[in-house]
């Protein structure tokens, strides 16, 4: 059965062109970059030239200001604990409460060590209110991490107005922010619009580069301290061999990003709309999650009220389609997504999230496939839902009572 692979914001295909720059680096020229034999002079100049590339990418930064690591989450551990570290005189930080858990386990962390954190709420559509940002900024705050687009719902925060305010408010304040589902689908100038960030995270695996290959970018001056130890690679600020191969990777893998930027959007963007038009349209009690906010094209996060995400991903399975759900199955319990509680989806929907995202390798046949199929899964799970009336095809009277309830009212 063919692969309708729609979980782009999980990881991406590796492009081929991406395959093509990273193969002779995991074939001959396989030597240590930092080794003094001339051999070496060629991983050594990849590594170089692409440091040059992502940095010229990302808005004319220095080369010197990219940071390789081997995945966002290390970027983000990179972020909040060099900076905690390097900045010993303040205990403040302010987040959200939708950061992926790459940001928010680290939050937690550092509030478990004495940290003071203040994780912002957002509304129901999973916006940010920049007037409770104001208010949290305080004469010690240390750092802010702010996402620039969510995960699980694409949702993008005003990273750039943040970025401001903060450095209107304090310069000493540093900035933060994770940009793992935005690099190269968004317009990121660290010289223009992103020009009060300190320091950005990114993954290569969510642009068409493999996995285990990431970004930190910091502003110079930003004081961080390394969090991998050991050699003098990466300036002395991340230790550990260079992965040549994935770090060319990575720099292709943007490159092609940007080259395509606006071909891509047009057509991702078409087919979003179109499949978000159509199952509105044709599936009753259907929400989308952050559907009124500024979205990334490529992303379609939808709840099906009275119905399980899970049940619908199995059906989406057996059709050979690839999407995802909010929960997240820890130790046999069902805990829904805590980005989509922080939005209060009401509870007869929080369970019945699903997230389509689409890549540039996705096609218009791809997309009708899933609006042939997906209503006719949604109706076959509401028909054994307590919540649903197979008889008259419609919820309960109870199931409509509770609609709009963010808990599950007590047992009478
Ligand atoms: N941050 C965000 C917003 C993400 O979406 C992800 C991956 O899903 C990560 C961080 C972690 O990325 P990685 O898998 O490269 O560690």
């Amino acid at each position: 059965m063919k692969v309708i692979y729609l979980d782009n914001n999980a990881t991406t295909q590796v492009a081929p062109e991406v395959v093509e720059a990273i193969t002779p680096f995991l074939t001959g020229e396989y030597f240590n970059p930092s080794s003094m034999y001339e051999a070496a002079r060629g991983p050594a100049d990849a590594v170089a030239a692409a440091r040059r590339k992502v940095a010229k990418l990302l808005g004319n930064a220095r080369s010197n200001e990219i940071l390789f690591t081997s995945c966002a989450t290390e970027s983000n551990n990179t972020a909040l604990f060099g900076t905690v570290a390097a900045n010993p005189n303040r205990r403040h930080i302010i987040t959200t409460s939708v950061e992926h858990p790459a940001v928010l386990n680290v939050a937690h962390d550092l509030e478990r060590r004495g940290f003071e954190v203040d994780f912002l709420p957002v509304d129901s559509e999973g916006r940010v209110d920049v007037a409770d940002f104001v208010r949290a900024l305080r004469p010690d705050t240390l750092m802010v991490s702010v996402m620039h687009a969510n995960n699980e719902t694409g949702v993008i925060f005003p990273v750039e107005e943040l970025a401001r305010i903060t450095k209107e408010t304090d310069p000493g304040i540093v900035f933060h922010t994770d940009a793992t589902q935005s690099v190269g689908k968004q317009p990121i100038d660290l010289s223009g619009n992103f020009r009060h960030v300190d320091l950005l995270s990114f993954s290569g695996h969510k642009l068409h580069a493999p996995k285990g290959i990431g970004a930190l970018y910091i502003r110079r001056g930003t004081p961080c301290r390394p969090f991998m130890l050991g050699g003098h690679q990466e300036d002395g600020r991340r230790a550990g061999t260079e992965n040549v191969a994935f770090i060319v990777g990575l720099a292709r893998a943007f490159e092609l990003a940007v080259e395509n930027h606006d071909a891509d959007v047009a057509r991702i963007t078409a087919m979003r709309d179109r499949l978000q038009r159509e199952l509105v349209e044709r599936i009753p009690y259907l929400h989308v999650n952050g559907g009124e906010a500024p979205r990334l094209d490529n992303t379609l996060n939808i709840a099906c009220h009275f119905i399980e995400g899970e049940g619908i991903l199995y059906q989406l399975s057996a059709y050979g389609i690839c999407a995802s759900s909010g929960s997240a199955c820890t130790s046999g319990s069902l805990e829904p997504s805590h980005v989509l509680r922080a939005m209060k989806v009401p509870f007869t929907a929080i369970h019945g999230s699903v997230r389509f995202s689409i890549s540039r390798y996705n096609t218009e046949e791809e997309i009708d496939r899933v609006i042939e199929v997906f209503p006719e899964i949604v109706g076959s799970l509401r028909r054994l839902s307590p919540y649903w009336d197979a008889r008259r095809d419609e919820p309960t009277p109870e199931a409509l009572e509770m609609l709009h309830e963010t808990e599950m009212p007590q047992a009478r």
